[in-house]
């Protein structure tokens, strides 16, 4: 395995990338890198999530020049993905003084038209947008370098292909030209042989793998309360300790300043620190000294971590054997394991796909309640109070009771005496937290693709009717039709996401049969 400075990436690069906090290439971007720097046009083909946005991205930034004026030009299927990947471009170009614009239709043509006319050296937008100001003549693709196609099956499912080809058509032939997708379909296959020039094929495939007997559980959160359910997770069970593994570096630091500020007794490990402070954390870990470690993958390998009760993976790892990896750290020798991953909704997919590479079924798990982080709390409080009694001893401190009551009643001295220990373990009062409330549970949107669209005739009623159909959907699961010429979006929550995404219809509209798949851009 490559590091970054391997790859041949400047040091501007290299210098963003230990600030983003990655802290070794995935597979896709070890592959990649070096070619797209080399000048080859290249078709790459890895599953979601496993990091293509950079793949392209940390190469292209090195190959701009700033002087240059408009360069690259970045085609998505989605304004979503256009507004993210355009917030990546510009994460990346952090040491650069590169602009780039998002273009996508929704949004007033005026103000792109300004945006492009003040000068930019990279343009991410969606096909009908941009073929939109090709016509117009207020963009002009003479000049660029460097065409990235990202998403390229997802731009083939909504029926890009053909406004792509025409938007190819007006791009400098002296180009270099770069293609991602999760899968090849013939007919990327056919753009790619009409447009790249020898492209360099590069495809990472996950391995199948074994799994342990752990038992493997995931809860759905999302960004905003990851922190939260992760914290009602520990709390609300009788977890005592356990691996958290992180995905960068950035982010365990995160996690372990925001679990110390709330009483938790962590400390993290990764590529920035040294042997010594690894080890020094790893074996007060061991000995009990503190409950929970988190780490990044890099910082786990190799380190003798073992037999440890549970698992979690507060960041889904981008592959199956990193995922196989992490949790055969657990249920090792005949123990009990268990591991319990967090996914938001786009990282779904990811999910499915390490069930399928390493033939194993994870359980969803309930979202723990404030009801049961109250009771978890008070049984433990009272053991660490029964167990202070049988030890004894209490000398001084009886005769500091004697003297109080003197004054007080014992039952309020005793109270006062719980409220201030309370407070200061749990960083929380007791009767705050009994007061709580249960936050209105989520129901989540789940983001839907469907293969179908008004070109075949489809109506909402439809797609009412056909979604109902499944066992289990009813009406009132479903939030939200958009139907498109050759597409439908629909929002359901996410129980019924769920289900439909794993449901095989067998069903034709007009002839075409029903496809459902989740849609990226949620
Ligand atoms: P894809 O386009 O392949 O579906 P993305 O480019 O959106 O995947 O990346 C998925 C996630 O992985 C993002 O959150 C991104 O920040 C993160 N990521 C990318 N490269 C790395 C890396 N080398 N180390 C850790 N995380 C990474
Ligand atoms: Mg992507």
């Amino acid at each position: 395995m490559k590091t970054f400075e391997e790859l041949g990436l400047s040091e501007k690069v290299l210098k963003t990338i230990e600030g983003i906090g990655y802290e070794e290439p995935t597979r896709i971007q070890e592959e990649v890198i070096p070619v797209l720097l080399e000048g080859k046009d290249v078709i790459a083909q890895a599953q979601t999530g496993t990091g293509k946005t950079a793949a392209f991205g940390m190469p292209l930034i090195d190959l701009l020049k700033e002087e240059d004026g408009l360069q690259a030009l970045i085609l998505l299927p989605t304004r979503e993905l256009a507004i993210q990947v355009a917030g990546e471009m510009r994460k990346f170009a952090k040491f650069k003084r590169l602009k780039e614009v998002a273009i996508y239709g929704g949004q007033p043509i005026d103000r792109q038209i300004r945006t492009l006319k003040m000068g930019v050296n990279i343009v991410v937008g969606t096909p009908g947008r941009i073929l939109d100001h090709l016509n117009r003549r207020t963009l002009n693709l003479s000049k660029i370098k460097y065409v990235i196609l990202d998403e390229a099956d997802e731009m083939l499912d909504m029926g890009f292909i053909e406004d792509i080809e025409s938007i190819l058509k007006g791009v400098n032939e002296d180009r270099q030209t770069m293609l991602f997708s999760a899968t090849m379909p013939a007919q990327i296959k056919a753009i790619a042989k009409k447009h790249m020039k020898s492209p360099v094929n590069i495809s990472v495939m996950p391995k199948e793998v074994t799994v342990s007997t752990v038992k493997q559980y995931y809860l759905n959160v999302t960004e905003g309360n990851k922190l939260d359910t992760f914290t009602k997770i520990l709390d609300a069970s009788d977890i005592q300790s356990g691996l958290v593994f992180c995905r960068t570096k950035k982010s365990v630091d995160e996690l372990v300043e925001s679990l110390q500020a709330l009483g938790y007794s962590v400390e993290g490990i990764h590529g920035d620190y040294n042997q010594t402070h690894r080890l020094n954390a790893i074996s007060k870990f061991k000995d009990g000294v503190i409950d929970f470690l988190i780490a990044t993958d890099v910082a786990a390998r190799g380190l003798d971590i073992e037999n440890i009760s549970h698992v979690f993976n507060y960041h889904i790892p981008e592959n199956a054997e990193a995922y196989v990896h992490r949790i055969g750290r657990t249920g090792r020798a005949g123990r009990t394991g268990v591991a319990i991953t967090l996914v938001q909704p786009r990282e779904f997919k990811l999910l499915k796909m390490i069930e399928q590479y390493t033939k194993s079924k994870m359980v969803p798990m309930a979202m723990p309640k404030i009801k049961d982080v109250y009771e978890s709390r008070v049984n433990k409080f009272k053991k660490l109070i029964t167990d202070t009694i049988s030890e004894g001893k209490f000398g001084e401190y009886s005769v500091i009771v004697e003297q109080l009551a003197e004054e007080n009643d014992v039952m309020e001295v005793c109270a006062a005496a719980l409220k201030l220990v309370f407070e200061k373990e749990f960083k929380v009062g007791l009767n705050d937290l009994k007061e709580m409330k249960e936050e209105a549970h989520t129901n989540q949107s789940y983001r839907l693709f469907l293969n179908v669209g008004r070109e075949h005739n489809v109506t909402k009623k439809d797609i009412i009717k056909l979604l109902t159909s499944v066992k289990g959907i009813a009406g009132n699961d479903i939030f939200d039709i958009d139907t498109f010429n050759g597409f439908t979006f629909v929002n359901v929550n996410e129980e019924a996401g769920r289900k439909l995404i794993n449901t095989k219809l067998n069903v034709k509209i007009n002839g075409k049969k029903v496809n459902i798949a989740l849609a990226k851009n949620k």
